[in-house]
């Protein structure tokens, strides 16, 4: 049985690099990779995944309505492995699908994510992979005060935001990565004020 793993990290902790480098490896080893994307703009199709240091790969998109099994059938029964960016936007059901291609197909399904959302709660496809990946692993990124980040907190002229939507898109000019303390204190530059 192959396994299902799942990397997790705030944002700017390089999850999208370690994916695309991981496709990169794994086709200069001759392997197939299927590369998957939630699509959380429900536009259908395949897009660019871009990383900050520069790489990018093509992607096949799914929106929460779609059958991962069922879409991607024909390119799941032809690859070697699946690697999933962004996989937080997943619903349940799909993480589900993710784990039986690796327990029935029989093919590993890396994935990359957030761990939780601006207001430290689980997305849905993060908490179903926490119950699910065979293996987890956690990545670090510091906040400017020097601790652990581990809250993605979103912002706006006014300082941080603690109330809102979960999903609203957005890089560098919305979220960025604290620590708790800085997060709970309000400290947006990870410094006292
Ligand atoms: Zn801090």
């Amino acid at each position: 049985m192959a396994k299902l793993e799942f990397t997790y990290g705030s944002m700017g902790s390089s999850k999208t690099a370690l994916a695309l480098m991981r496709k990169f490896a794994l086709n200069e080893s001759g392997f197939n990779v299927l590369l998957l994307k939630p699509s959380t703009d429900n536009r259908d199709g395949s897009v660019i995944i871009k990383s900050r240091v520069g790489i990018e790969a093509e992607a096949r998109t799914y929106d929460t309505h779609d059958r991962i099994l069922v879409k991607f059938m024909d390119e799941i029964l032809d690859c070697d492995c699946v690697i999933v960016d962004e996989v937080q936007f997943s619903t349940k059901t799909q993480i589900i699908e993710l784990k039986k291609i690796a327990e029935e197909f029989n093919k590993p399904v890396y994935t990359y994510g957030l761990r939780t959302d601006f207001q430290l709660r689980f997305f849905e496809g993060s908490e179903e992979l926490f119950k699910l990946a065979d293996v987890v692993n956690g990545l670090t990124k510091k906040c400017e005060c020097g601790n652990e980040a581990i809250v993605n907190a979103r912002y706006d002229d006014n300082g941080i935001i603690y109330e809102g939507e979960q999903v609203l898109l957005g890089s560098n000019d919305k979220y960025k990565s604290l620590c708790y303390s800085c997060y709970k204190k309000g400290r947006l530059n990870g410094r006292r004020n």
